[in-house]
């Protein structure tokens, strides 16, 4: 058989796909839990991005089923395993500054831009026209190949849930909902909180400041960049303020102090960050917390602050815990406090995003942590855990992979681990496969998100290619 030739099929199709994208980017697919109804579980935006597809699917002969109005497949070939292709259709709200309609997908200089260009529409059609070449072709199969795609891969992943609930599993699959070349390993995610235990609290430790709240930080997986403390310094105001701004000047922080309504108020501002790795960011609730550790406190706020400076302020390794570890697949461990919550009345907790090298032993770790918290007074509790994936690199997948997309690009394809966690992780043997091309800037969720259109048609020819090497 001739050699196929993939952009030049793609090239044939530009215009379609071209015009394709820009129809479904049209479509508003925000979660909206607000208006939803048994057909549109997750609202009519989202709903219509769904229908879009399965209908576009139909016209093209693939076979179509939505399941459950959450997620549906289109599929097309023969053969006893399935290979699955995991998109989504779903957006992140558009957010402000744009400098045009987030949902009119404009073309400038060569991209189009609009909400889910990159994340996740754009990538879905290269893909749709992926197989909607090697079916065209003709080409003998040995595989299904079944796109999947989900509706709320943005929010709680409901989609796949009730996917795989109900459908079966591909034996091996790719989402190209990440970056190029290839992700083959991700580290296993387990967000919890530390509560102080109640207890009985002596009220007389001969303290100078009472701290009446603290509060820093909203989500597990960023790192805080605001954190407020409201005390009740006594005759101690003075004091307390001048080591205030010595602390302040000292870090190269930015803080306030005030009072208000006769309480003494401190804001530290510091940098956000994602919590895959928090040293990449300043948190402010750490810093705050690490001020009034020094502080000559109540004995409910001494046991708290002290404990989260000694364990977490400068160590997001998790060593004074006892708990660091790494490994060559995916490198270290890493905590971020993404949440702290601290009254007078009920004592305070932190909510940690812990993320773990793929060869890590969970079980000892989370021993590890609740013992250790246990001696300081603390319980973890709300533990939640989405392990690691791992993809062997010699497994038939990766090595396919890795040829088309050399073929390709000319460029080698090297294996990528991270510490985040992308739509790959719902399949038992899958990886994230593009659609960013190294050295392209990440702009998926930001104002102005856009796809280059050449990187959008070279994207559909690696998925063509990807899916006859993998399913022939
Ligand atoms: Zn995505």
């Amino acid at each position: 058989m001739e050699a196929i030739n993939w952009m030049n099929e793609v090239s044939k199709r530009k215009d379609a796909i071209i015009r394709d994208t820009q129809n479904i980017l049209r479509i508003k697919s925000v979660l909206d839990e607000e208006h939803t109804s048994p057909e549109a579980p997750l609202g009519k935006g989202v709903k219509e991005a769904l229908q879009f597809m399965l209908e576009l699917g139909e016209k093209d002969g693939f076979t179509a089923k939505n399941v459950g109005n959450l997620a549906g497949h289109l599929e097309f070939g023969q053969g006893e395993e399935c290979l699955g292709i995991l998109c989504h259709v779903d957006v992140v709200p558009e957010g402000d500054g744009w400098s045009s309609d987030p949902f009119a997908a404009d073309i400038r200089d060569g991209k189009i831009f609009a909400r889910g260009a990159i994340d996740d529409k754009g990538p879905t059609i290269a893909a749709f026209y992926a197989m909607k070449i090697v079916k065209e072709l003709g080409l003998p199969l040995n595989k299904r190949v079944r796109m999947i795609i989900g509706t709320d891969e943005e929010s709680n992943w409901r989609c796949v849930d009730h996917y795989f609930e109900h459908e079966e599993m591909p034996a091996l699959g790719f989402a190209p909902d990440a970056d190029f070349p290839i992700i083959y390993a991700e580290k296993g995610i387990a967000d919890f909180d530390l509560v102080q235990k109640s207890g009985e609290v002596q009220g007389s430790n001969n303290h100078k400041v009472e701290v009446i709240s603290f509060q820093s930080g909203r989500r597990y997986n960023m790192v805080p960049d605001y954190a407020k403390a409201v005390l009740n310094t006594g005759n101690t105001q003075t004091e307390v303020l001048q080591e205030f701004n010595e602390f302040i000047k000292q870090h190269d922080l930015k803080g306030k102090a005030f009072v208000d309504k006769g309480e003494f108020v401190l804001e530290i501002e510091g940098v956000s960050a994602h919590g895959m790795e928090p040293d990449h960011g300043k948190n402010a609730g750490l810093f705050l917390s690490l001020f009034l550790s020094s502080l000559n406190l109540d004995q409910r706020a001494e046991n708290y602050f002290q404990f989260v400076s000694k364990y977490f302020f400068n160590d997001s390794r998790g060593k004074g815990l006892g708990i660091s570890y790494s490994d060559d697949i995916t490198g270290s461990l890493t905590i971020n406090v993404g949440k702290f919550t601290y009254t007078r009345e009920s004592g305070g907790q932190i909510g940690l995003n812990l993320r773990y090298p793929v060869t890590t032993n969970m079980d000892e770790t989370k021993k590890q942590l609740e013992q250790k918290t246990a001696q300081e007074g603390f319980e973890l509790q709300n533990f939640s855990d989405s392990k690691p994936h791992h993809v062997d690199e010699n497994e038939f997948l990766i090595q396919t992979l890795k040829k088309v997309y050399e073929e390709q690009t000319g460029e080698a394809a090297e294996l990528l681990s991270i510490g985040g966690g992308t739509y790959a992780r719902s399949l038992k043997s899958g990886v994230a496969f593009g659609p960013l091309f190294p050295g392209r800037p990440d702009i998926a969720h930001q104002k102005d998100e856009y796809i280059i259109i050449e990187d959008l048609l070279k994207a559909a020819a690696i998925y063509a290619q990807a899916i006859y090497e993998l399913a022939k």
